[in-house]
């Protein structure tokens, strides 16, 4: 029988975890209490000696168990040797669970592991939880983004990829007395489709203040204009926030793209989330539902985002914004 959920932790060409993975773990050990306490195991494939450096990481994350392939041949990431790698070692550990970060390598790993394993693998994630018969309940948007569904595999081993940035990530008070367990990777003599010659730097995206913020103001079509835009610039200002949008406001041009929060937008988890003009459309929702206070401010008092805000102001964006402002200056 099956047991335990198992993470990959992904370890990124500027050596250090995908931070996703920190994601997973902490809702691992929640999922985890669900099912009988069971162990939250890691798999990491990397160079010699390299997880030695993580070891810290790992312990804080409360990681039982971490399987740790090391070979200098695994220094960059190939489909074939990985997911030949991960396989044996699945293989040995006989999870229940396997979470992936949906990163471009855990969008490359997973379904070859699924297909290989017979696994039945739920692709980007935003939500997971287990249900009453000890189940993997994965969530996802589908048609085309129009309904969320939540699915179940049949099969032994159950995976998932993840979206990034949808859960938090929580250090534990206390470290965890984690195992570590080495193996060797057989990879010899396997055929190498893709050799990797050289790493060429790309040019740096800036990283979009948004995931980090401590606090997001963010404004919908209701902001009716760019200089609706600056209006909340200009409140952002007063408290130290960044400013976000939904798609109506990126639509209609008066907020850039980069700002646009939500299921094809980026997904934030700020401590403060304030909606000022945002209808509040499920699309919008999963990119910030896990804000950890939710304020809005809606014409409308049936606007569907009060029924996701924390406290809600029923009023003209044009009359309170000004005055919050005022206030907090
Ligand atoms: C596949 C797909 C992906 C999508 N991805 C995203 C996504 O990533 N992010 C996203 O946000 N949306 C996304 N959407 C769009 C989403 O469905 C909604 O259309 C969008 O979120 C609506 O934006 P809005 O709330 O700004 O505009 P609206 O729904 O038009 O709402 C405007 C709100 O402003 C209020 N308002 C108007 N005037 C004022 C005023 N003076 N003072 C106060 N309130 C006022 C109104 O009452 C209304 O509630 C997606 C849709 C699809 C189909």
């Amino acid at each position: 029988m099956n047991k335990g959920i198992l993470l990959y932790a992904e370890v990124n060409k500027s050596n250090y975890v995908q931070p996703v993975f920190f994601e997973l773990a902490s809702k691992a050990q929640k999922l985890a209490e669900k099912i009988d306490n069971c162990p939250v195991m890691a798999l990491i494939i990397t160079k010699e000696g390299n997880t030695q450096n993580f070891k810290e990481g790992f312990e804080k994350f409360g990681i039982d168990e971490v399987y740790v392939v090391e070979d200098d041949r695994l220094e960059n990431y190939t489909t074939e040797f990985y997911s030949k790698v991960a396989l044996d070692e699945i293989k040995k550990i006989k999870p229940a669970i396997i979470l992936i970060g949906a990163t471009t390598q855990g969008r490359d790993l997973a379904p070859r592991l699924a297909s290989e394993l017979h696994a039945g693998l739920t692709a980007d994630c935003i939500e997971l939880d287990i249900n009453e018969k000890g189940q993997l309940a994965a969530t996802r948007p589908t048609f085309d983004g129009q309904l969320m569904a939540t699915i179940l595999s049949k099969s032994d081993i159950q995976m998932a990829t993840v979206r990034e940035n949808v859960f938090k990530p929580m250090e534990h008070d206390t470290p965890k007395q984690t195992e570590y367990i080495y193996d060797k990777a057989e990879i010899y003599g396997l055929y190498e489709r893709v050799k990797i010659l050289n790493f060429a730097k790309g040019i740096e995206k800036e990283r979009n203040k948004l995931l980090d913020a401590k606090i997001i103001i963010s404004g919908g079509k209701g902001m009716k204009t760019a200089k609706g835009f600056e209006l909340l610039k200009e409140f952002a200002d007063t408290l130290g926030a960044e400013v976000g949008a939904s798609r109506g406001a990126t639509d209609i041009g008066i907020a850039p793209k980069n700002m646009q929060i939500g299921q094809t937008g980026i997904t934030v988890s700020p401590k403060i989330y304030i909606a000022c003009g945002i209808s509040g459309a499920i699309q919008h929702i999963v990119g910030m539902e896990n804000s950890d206070k939710i304020f809005a401010i809606n014409i409308d008092e049936n606007a569907p985002i009060f029924e996701h805000a924390d406290y809600g102001i029923v009023g003209d964006v044009f009359e309170i914004l000004p005055k919050l402002i005022g206030e907090l200056k």
